[in-house]
């Protein structure tokens, strides 16, 4: 069995812009410092770096699914050698009552049955509630960034029924840390 580092996109990956906390295109995508190091870092550990990323834009018609392949593959050249092993998305909105949208596990267990992964030995990087839930109802340990929606969310963990294992600065930091454990 594959052990896995499930990553949320938008404000863990790249910035989120000052109106959403999305973006639509390659155009507005921009890494975090350190992100790439860090994604590096990843793919040349033991564990499969496989993103998991909630896109209403999709169903709201704010972007194509084409937008978002483009986006992702762009990522890809980027990394090189150290590719992402695999893009999950949600397209539905809130409305849908979809299995897949976060904080439902429906991303966790379709990667896990492709993948081969054992989740209980797996890790979910998010900077929001939806993602820590999601990952933690998968049977994932957690790591809430404080990057894109994180700075704020962490005020209120404390009320969340899901909260996150670990609380750390940034994606680099989450995997070095990840990276770091011994015994895993
Ligand atoms: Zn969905």
């Amino acid at each position: 069995m594959n052990k896995a580092v499930f990553l949320d996109r938008d404000g863990v990956i790249n910035h989120i812009t000052k109106e959403h906390d999305y973006i639509k295109s390659w155009g507005e995508f921009r890494f975090y410092k350190n992100a790439l190091a860090g994604l590096r870092l990843l793919a040349r550990s033991e564990f499969l770096s496989v993103v998991l990323t909630n896109q209403r834009g999709i169903s709201r018609g704010l972007m194509s699914e084409n937008d978002l392949y483009n986006i992702h593959e762009n990522i890809q050249k980027i990394l090189g050698n150290d590719r992402i092993r695999a893009f999950y998305h949600c397209p539905h909105g809130y409305g849908d009552n979809c299995d897949c949208r976060k904080p439902k596990p429906g991303m966790f267990l379709r990667a896990a049955q492709d993948l081969h992964i054992d989740l209980t030995n797996s890790f979910m990087i998010d900077d929001a509630q939806e993602g820590i839930e999601a990952g933690a109802i998968a049977g994932c340990r957690t790591i809430l960034v404080l990057t894109g929606r994180g700075k704020k969310q962490v005020q209120f963990v404390e009320n969340w029924i899901h909260r996150p294992d670990y609380i750390l600065r940034d994606l680099d930091r989450a995997i070095r840390f990840i990276h770091s454990q011994k015994t895993i």
